[in-house]
């Protein structure tokens, strides 16, 4: 089965009302194949003007977190449901900022992917390992304890697309090689196939993610396991619509 083109933009705690606006109409406006998902994942107060913006059915919007309980006293969170009435169709979670300035580990972002999944909303699940991980050469063993966690939690996979995004690439403008990255999506995929199948594991999106932008996406374009971008950056700049459009 072909995997369908996927980009995310994670906008982080950037964005206005006008800024916001700037950014979907261009895409709006812009020529975009059919075949490709694009999920716009604003801060939380703008979910839904930013769903209100879309005229486009390539695009969709997403949250960039969200709690694992339905209400309470939890001062602060959201919930998986409030996100989705404000029209997310997707979560990032396990985003490394999360991890590292949120102190949020493994177990807690696979309880976190497993609800959301159970509520109905896809999941955008981020992997990937810290410059110091990388130069000790244990990257593989990085990237499969945090998708054992998860996979612990949750068979169907079908609503997750898995975001490769090496700390060390994240902000930095120092994306990995095509070359490199298509090595670890290949490893992703092969223990993903050991671990949920074939199936799972053919159908499964395997995003790139850190430091992706409109001059560097044409090179990853003939890598097989490279399935799409994890957008920060330049998610709020005109080259989103290169990234967008760098499959075509
Ligand atoms: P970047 O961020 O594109 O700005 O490197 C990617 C991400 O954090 O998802």
């Amino acid at each position: 089965m072909a995997r369908t083109f996927f980009v995310g933009g994670n906008f982080k705690l950037n964005g206005s009302k006008p800024s916001i606006k700037e950014i979907v109409e261009r895409l709006n406006n812009a020529d975009l194949p059919q075949n490709v998902e694009v999920v716009l994942c604003p801060p939380a107060p703008y979910l839904e003007y930013t769903a209100s913006l879309i005229t486009k059915p390539q695009l969709a919007v997403g949250a960039q977190n969200t709690y694992l309980k339905a209400s309470g006293a939890f001062t602060g969170e959201n919930s998986v449901d409030q996100i989705k009435e404000l029209g997310s169709k997707w979560v990032i979670l396990g985003h490394s900022e999360r991890r590292t300035i949120f102190h949020e580990d493994d177990k807690f972002v696979a309880d976190k992917t497993k609800f959301a999944l159970g509520q109905g909303v896809g999941v955008i699940l981020c992997i990937g390992e810290t410059l110091e991980e990388k130069k000790a050469g244990v990257t593989l063993k990085v990237v499969e304890r945090q998708l054992n966690a998860v996979i612990d939690e949750v068979k169907d996979w079908s609503n997750v697309v898995v975001a490769y995004e090496p700390v060390w690439a994240i902000g930095t403008g120092l994306a990995a090689t095509a070359e490199d990255a298509q090595d670890i999506h290949k490893s992703i995929r092969d223990f993903l196939a050991t671990k949920l199948g074939e199936k799972t594991a053919g159908e499964t999106r395997i995003l790139y993610g850190g430091s992706a932008n409109g001059a560097n996406v044409a090179s990853f374009k003939d890598k097989s396991d490279i399935d799409g971008f994890l957008v920060g950056g330049a998610s709020l700049k005109p080259e989103f619509v290169q990234i967008v459009n760098s499959r075509k």
